[in-house]
């Protein structure tokens, strides 16, 4: 497969700054889309040239999305085959290898890993891949056999069923791209162990980007009270118990993530300080305020109330609306942690619903700690906007 011989895709005539400056895309707009260009198979691999022919790189087109070019290799030269996706594959292990004592973590962040479209989420032996771009998916029994190479995993599980799929003319589909899995794979993070549903649970069946901000939030729950609201498996909530809180509620709209949550409680010895309801959010945070409860630690980490520009001004009163919510059930000198995983939602805009939020409510405090996902989810420095995670850990007074 070389890219070379095959597609060329052009720039429009000064359009090449921001490529040329070393981010990896190329927007629909800015490539001369005339008949060749418009002909190509979405996901076709291609050289991409400035209009005077000057190569900038090889990656893949798509001529019917926005942003229509992905820049995989500035080596226009680059042959992107098996060997070539080894060889990234290979980086993003040595790289998770340093940070990890063990084999669970996000293997592959996109283009934070020079990987644009794919994502790897690694659960020991067991791989759940999601392939995002037309690109990628065209590549994808190049990058099964480059995984093999590289981490002869025992099963691959597909997951293609984002949201971003559609946008790209893909399929929605679930399925075995190699072997087979448990019901239930083990999660080992901090000391504690975590059921996870690699077929059927949420996104590919752990929120591996909580990791750290678990841990810390974890160790400030010694002796107190803590709700976890949204607590799907129970990451937050089943880490404060072992780490010493006297009883833990955790709240979730989803009766399979809530089973995760209970067997993760029983699997880390903590059951009898555990306690999970099926409610929504909003209404069982208003219900306990109401009853005049109140915890030392409260976390809330909800789906994403912005999915897209357009619900930007109606999705983040939200995070306005939960601030208010959650400060308000926050005994004082307690703790709150908040998150937002909507990219559209800026770590500005979010602090200032926060703030808004804590207003609201009638109380002040500080933040202790703001953050965001952990390092296995490393961000390419000319997309800082898909760093979409964004947290903050607040005393409340
Ligand atoms: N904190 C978790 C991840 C939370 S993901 C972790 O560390 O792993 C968001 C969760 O919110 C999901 O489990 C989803 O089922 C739940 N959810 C979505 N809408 C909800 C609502 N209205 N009320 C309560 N939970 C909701």
């Amino acid at each position: 497969m070389t890219a070379s011989s095959t597609a060329r895709v052009f720039l429009r005539p000064g359009a090449d700054r921001r490529v040329g400056g070393g981010h990896p895309w190329a927007y629909s707009n800015e490539i001369r889309m005339d008949e060749p260009a418009r002909a190509l198979a979405p996901g076709t691999l291609a050289t991409l040239h400035r209009t005077d022919g000057k190569p900038l790189g090889v990656g893949t087109f798509n001529p019917h999305t926005l942003i229509a070019f992905r820049v995989f290799d500035r080596d226009a030269h680059a042959t992107i085959g098996r060997d070539w996706l080894a060889a990234r594959l290979q980086a993003a292990l040595d790289l998770r290898t340093r940070l990890y004592a063990e084999p669970f973590y996000r293997l592959v962040h996109a283009e934070g890993d020079g990987l644009p479209g794919l994502v790897l989420d690694r659960y020991g032996d067991v791989m759940v891949a999601q392939v995002n771009t037309a690109g990628m998916e065209a590549l994808w029994p190049h990058v099964l056999a480059a995984l093999d190479a590289v981490c002869a995993p025992r099963a691959v599980v597909l997951r293609n069923d984002s949201r971003a799929r559609a946008a790209e003319g893909l399929p929605t589909a679930v399925r075995m791209a190699k072997g087979q899995v448990d019901e239930r794979v083990p999660v080992r993070e901090g000391g504690l162990v975590f059921p996870a549903d690699l077929l059927t649970g949420q996104k590919t069946g752990w929120y591996y980007d909580q990791r750290d901000n678990r841990a810390f939030v974890a160790a400030l729950a010694r002796g107190g009270r803590v709700l976890d609201a949204y607590c799907y498996g129970g990451g937050f909530a089943v880490a404060a118990a072992r780490a010493g809180a006297e009883s833990v509620l955790g709240i979730d709209s989803s009766d399979p993530a809530l089973a995760l949550a209970g067997e993760a409680a029983e699997a880390n010895g903590v059951a009898a300080r555990c306690t999970f309801t099926r409610g929504d959010a909003f209404a069982e945070l208003e219900r306990l305020a109401a009853a005049g409860e109140r915890f030392s630690l409260v976390a809330a980490d909800p789906p994403a109330f912005v999915r897209s520009r357009k619900e930007l001004k109606s999705g983040v009163k939200g995070y306005r609306k939960l601030a208010r919510l959650a400060a308000s059930l926050v005994e004082p000198g307690g703790f709150l942690f908040l998150a937002s995983c909507s990219h559209n939602v800026d770590a500005d805009l979010f602090a200032a619903e926060t703030a808004a939020g804590m207003a609201r409510a009638g109380r002040g405090g500080r933040i202790v700690r703001a953050a965001g996902a952990g390092a296995d989810h490393p961000v390419n420095p000319w997309l800082p906007e898909t760093a979409y995670l964004k947290t903050l850990l607040l005393q409340v007074d």
